[in-house]
């Protein structure tokens, strides 16, 4: 059920470490069940961080989140771990964390960008949008593939997802 874990981990505000759990189950699925708080998401058996491995998992609430195509947030549920503090939150595998446009979405925008030449901004995704998108990917591409990376984007997108890292991710 548990299918990815992002390498990229964020702090939350208690300074606790939180780590996301990607979930083969479609955004739609869960909002057919309503926004998310009434959906049985799964506990994590283990504390998945290593040299922990605590089954204390206790419920930590839920955090909204907003995703392509929905007007309403859908609030995913999250985990703590009473031994380390680390906090799960569980969310569908379409998108990663922080973004809203499904991976599948994002990715064939991009290629039709590399074959047209020009963006598709059909239902809503503007040229900002995926302009931002084009140019945090390049950035990772270079930080992470490296500078001598002769690959198209796409290669370098499918690159950095082998490496565990989100494609468009914007560095700070
Ligand atoms: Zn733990």
């Amino acid at each position: 059920m548990f299918s990815f874990r992002a390498r990229d981990i964020s702090a939350s505000g208690t300074g606790d470490i939180v780590l996301s759990l990607f979930l083969l189950i479609s955004i739609k699925e869960i909002f057919s069940r309503g926004n998310g708080r009434g959906y049985n998401f799964p506990r994590p058996p283990n504390c998945l961080r290593q040299g922990c491995g605590s089954n204390r998992i206790w419920g930590h609430g839920s955090v909204g989140a907003y995703f392509y195509g929905y007007d309403s947030p859908l609030f995913l549920r999250r985990y703590r771990c009473a031994d380390c503090g680390c906090v799960y939150t569980l969310r569908p595998a379409e998108c990663w964390p922080r973004h809203r446009t499904p991976i599948m979405i994002v990715l064939s925008r991009l290629i039709h960008r590399e074959k047209k030449g020009v963006w598709d901004t059909s239902n809503g995704l503007t040229r900002q949008m995926q302009d931002n998108w084009l140019r945090a990917l390049k950035r990772n591409i270079k930080t992470y593939v490296g500078m001598s990376f002769r690959g198209s984007l796409i290669d370098g997108f499918h690159e950095l997802i082998a490496g565990e890292r989100i494609p468009i991710l914007r560095l700070e």
